[in-house]
């Protein structure tokens, strides 16, 4: 019971709707709290965060734009691999406030990279609200503002999160079983 299987694994619910629903909610009342009044930019980072921004926007009770971004990997521009470039921001950015939404932190690589994107293009506070984050695998100081859940080195797809392109749809978050 309360396990499915995606492609070749199989996951066990970890995180009702329920508590995502609640943790979510919380982030936004802290976000309302903090940068109401300061006409901010969310930033959705494609796909992942898409589930994560569709709620807690709705729970945003100011004045706000939202726009959308995908991160594009490019192969071999340094020794350490991937390098990544925020792509298809069409707004400025220039003197603004922004709150970049995430599906989840990890590592910190990719949002150390968005976040040093943004900063060339100009953004004036850049605030980090992510649904997720794995405390145990930072490898990078980075400041995250807002943190919905906090959850183990394991890996996790629903809510917005997939394996290999699936299970982005489902409503509870689940966790992969070793075997
Ligand atoms: P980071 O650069 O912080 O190491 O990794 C961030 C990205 O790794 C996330 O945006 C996500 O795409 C992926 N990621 C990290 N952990 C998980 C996980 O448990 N499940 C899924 N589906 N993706 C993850
Ligand atoms: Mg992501």
């Amino acid at each position: 019971m309360n396990t499915i299987q995606i492609l070749d694994k199989k996951f066990a619910l970890s995180i009702p709707e329920v508590e995502i629903q609640a943790a979510v909610r919380k982030v936004a009342e802290a976000i309302n709290h903090d940068i109401a009044n300061t006409n901010p930019l969310f930033i959705c980072v494609l796909n992942g965060a898409f589930m994560f921004a569709g709620d807690l926007m709705k729970s945003i009770n100011f004045p706000c734009e939202i726009t959308f971004v995908k991160l594009s990997s490019y192969e071999g521009f340094t020794t350490t691999g991937n390098v990544k470039e925020v792509i298809g921001l069409s707004e400025s950015v220039v003197g603004r406030n922004v709150v970049v939404v995430e599906d989840i932190v990890d590592t910190g690589i990719t949002m150390e990279r968005i976040l040093s994107s943004l900063k060339t293009k100009g953004a004036n506070e850049i605030r980090v609200a992510t649904f997720l984050q794995k405390p145990d695998a930072l490898q990078r100081d980075i400041t995250i503002d807002y943190v919905a859940m906090r959850i183990p080195n394991d890996f996790i797809v629903g809510y917005g999160l997939d394996y290999d392109g699936y299970g982005r749809n489902l409503k509870d978050i689940y966790t992969v079983v070793e075997e």
